[in-house]
């Protein structure tokens, strides 16, 4: 029965969006899972193997894809609801059946989907859920674990899922049998044809409830908000997105659950920046200590340690704690950590300490400031003084 070919994407288990990479991936891991010679004489893993293989052939071939985005299932099988709308028959002559696809597409405003709409008790994937997470620094750099709010859709806990509250039945809609569509017969430019709409008996569900369940009015599902404990991975940056497998929206008739997506924010730190696994610092130091050489404190995300600063230590210099930066993502080792120095100029000083610095400065010359020295050098002969 065409009605009940399930959605090529739902089959591979992956989103509309789906890139070539994770639709190979998909492919591969769907193909071994029902490969024949796992399953032995199963003619049902022999049917969904087929089933993989079908819809990897379509949504991996890129025209192909686009015509099965567009018209569903007509779109790409040329025997596929030939049956179904009637009296195609007489339309030999336009040869490809996508071609004629393309043709009723246009006539009719897209309306020739007949084919791609499923049995309302296909089982269907839900849809993925979203939210948010804050966390700082040392959480991102370490990983953590954190509780997040979800609103999401979920079958019903009162009925199950069936929407009809407890003793009472769910019937087969008696207008559509439970396909939860009607045909109508049209006229057009080409003579009479047959559409299917949705049967509004039963909304396009199929199903009948006496006594809806109260909790969920009958619809079997419930849209609530949830805490779950999620475990963000060490490495994690700001703007990045954790998916959660199967935390999203509830499957419909037996349909996986759609995935949760949660987006990272990251608080910045008054003392480390990140960029990739690096963790950058500045450090204040004295020019005494800048001129004499000093043991400073350097603070890093595992604690402080120390570092000997050697004498004559310029500002902006630069050094690298190996090591000491933020752990891979998904990998081993960590970044580095680059400390930058910053040399303090003093400022307000006193009298006595302004005279000292005086006679400091009388005490020095071109020897101790070679930077200096070589670049007045450069400014006399750019003057030719
Ligand atoms: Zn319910
Ligand atoms: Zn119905």
């Amino acid at each position: 029965m065409p009605e009940n070919k399930r959605d090529y994407y739902e089959v591979l288990g992956v989103d509309k969006s789906v890139n070539d990479d994770d639709l190979k991936k998909a492919y591969r891991k769907a193909a071994k899972k029902y490969h024949p010679d796992l399953h032995p004489g199963d003619a049902e893993a022999e049917k969904s193997f087929k089933e993989v293989n079908e819809a990897y052939e379509v949504l991996s071939d890129k025209e192909k894809r686009a015509r099965y985005d567009q018209f569903g299932h007509a779109g790409v099988d040329p025997n596929f609801g030939a049956g179904q709308g009637g009296g195609f028959g007489g339309f030999g002559g336009f040869g490809d059946f996508g071609d004629l696809g393309d043709i009723f597409g246009s006539i009719f405003g897209g309306g020739f989907s007949g084919g791609r709409r499923q049995s309302p008790n296909a089982p269907r994937r839900g849809n993925d859920a979203s939210s948010a997470v804050n966390i700082s620094f040392e959480e991102a750099a370490k990983g953590c674990k954190k509780t997040v709010k979800v609103t999401k859709i979920d079958n019903c806990p009162d009925c199950g899922g069936s929407g009809s509250a407890a003793g009472s039945n769910v019937k087969t809609c008696p207008v559509c049998h439970g396909s939860g569509q009607v045909s109508t017969v049209q006229r057009t430019p080409f003579g009479q044809m047959q559409t299917q709409s949705v049967c509004h008996n039963c909304n396009g569900s199929g199903k009948i409830i006496d006594n809806p369940c109260r909790k969920c009015a009958g619809k079997g599902r419930i849209r609530h908000t949830v805490e779950r404990e999620v475990e963000i991975p060490a490495g994690i940056d700001d703007g990045q997105v954790i998916s959660v497998r199967g935390g999203g929206d509830a499957g419909v008739n037996g349909g996986p659950s759609g995935d949760l997506r949660i987006s990272v924010n990251v608080r910045p730190h008054p003392i480390f920046e990140r960029v990739g696994y690096d963790v950058f610092c500045e450090i204040p130091i004295t020019f005494t200590q800048a001129a004499l050489g000093a043991e400073i404190v350097v603070p890093t995300l595992e604690g402080k340690v120390k570092f000997t600063i050697h004498e004559g230590t310029q500002p902006g210099d630069e050094f690298k704690l190996r090591g000491k930066g933020i752990q891979r993502l998904n990998y081993s080792g960590k970044g580095d950590q680059y400390v930058k120095i910053i040399v303090e100029v003093p400022k307000d000083l006193s009298k006595s300490q302004k005279e000292k610095l005086r006679d400091f400065d009388t005490a020095t010359d071109d020897k101790n400031y070679k930077k200096r020295k070589g670049f007045l050098d450069k400014v006399k002969d750019f003057f030719n003084d």
